[in-house]
């Protein structure tokens, strides 16, 4: 099965994830151009029903608890006392994990910054890890009215959630299929206004650390999460990702039914999968960059809770999820 690209070219689509980027003025002019089957994935109908009755799914009011006890934090900018709440929090909901920190000061146009990765670890029996990941502090240059409830809070809720999951699968050993590592990275957001060259500070520093170590070659997928709680969800179809992952997370997708809210929109986008894409990983951004009518909560104090949903935190975690379990089914 060949996907069928339909570009609009007479726009420039390089959305920025994290600037004060707008989606494309044509953007509903473009066709979905979502995969018509599943079959192009390595795994027969039956492989594919089978890994997915299997697969992990989130309970969507647990996920959202965690969302909204962790936007509680409020506002946590690098090296706020925000920051250190929303470390802390997160720590707190990883106790008896295997957690590994990465930690480094980063020199920026607007001085030195800590900046904290935080990763948790569940061994799998399989070779090979695959990655969720999502960012967690806000931007700096916005007001302290700014809690980020979809950008970095509805992510990072969504990761404690499968991190709770996860803890029971590995309880009385590694779990069937790949490991998994859930990255909670810091410093995606740009110091100041402008994004390009000043952002992506702690993937940047992760990716260079895994290259290094050889453990690059270990990671079979990077899968981001980014702004996934929108009520009105609709994940892009970015061109920054990988198509076999896109094709494998729609079929999770199909699975349950939720195929209207994938890949309406063709866009290209800038986030933190990029550090690890130019390594030769696998990745994939789950994101819908159209918050609010033309973008218009996005990095603005109207990024709050009320704009979110529960059951899309659930559509977005099952899909990813779905993915998780094909990929250790063994799509292709
Ligand atoms: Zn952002």
């Amino acid at each position: 099965m060949k996907l069928v690209r339909l570009f609009i070219f007479c726009a420039v689509l390089a959305f920025l994830a994290c600037n004060s980027s707008k989606p494309a003025a044509h953007a509903s002019e473009v066709q979905s151009t979502a995969p018509d089957s599943a079959s192009d994935i390595g795994l027969t109908p039956q492989q594919i029903d089978g890994a997915m009755n299997a697969a992990l799914k989130v309970d969507p009011q647990r996920a959202w608890e965690f969302v909204k006890q962790f936007v509680a934090t409020g506002s946590r900018p690098l090296g706020s006392a925000g920051h250190k709440r929303a470390e802390d929090y997160i720590h707190a909901h990883l106790r008896g994990d295997q957690v590994e920190d990465d930690s480094f000061t980063q020199d920026t146009p607007t001085g030195k910054f800590p900046v904290h990765n935080i990763i948790a670890k569940y061994p799998g029996k399989n070779p090979g890890i695959v990655v969720f990941l999502s960012h967690y502090e806000t931007n700096i240059w916005l007001p302290k009215t700014f809690v980020g409830a979809n950008d970095g809070g509805s992510s990072t809720g969504l990761l404690l959630e499968f991190a709770r999951l996860l803890r029971a699968q590995v309880k009385n050993g590694p779990m069937d299929g790949y490991s998994v590592w859930l990255v909670f990275d810091d410093g995606e957001e740009a110091m100041q206004r402008e994004w390009a060259n000043d952002s992506l500070y702690g993937t940047t520093h992760l990716a260079q650390k895994w290259q290094q170590e050889g453990t690059a070659k270990q990671i079979k997928a990077v899968l981001l999460a980014d702004m996934i709680g929108d009520a009105d969800l609709n994940l892009e179809r970015d061109h920054n990702s990988s198509a076999r992952l896109q094709a494998i997370a729609y079929a999770a997708a199909e699975h349950y039914g939720y195929q209207s809210h994938l890949y309406a929109r063709d866009t290209e986008i800038q986030d933190d999968h990029l550090p690890f894409a130019r390594i030769g990983i696998p990745v994939m951004d789950f994101i819908d960059l159209d918050y609010g009518y033309n973008n218009s909560f996005h990095h603005t104090p109207e990024d709050t809770l009320d704009k979110l949903s529960p059951k899309s935190l659930e559509i977005s975690g099952d899909v990813m999820l779905g993915t998780l379990a094909l990929l250790d089914a063994g799509a292709k």
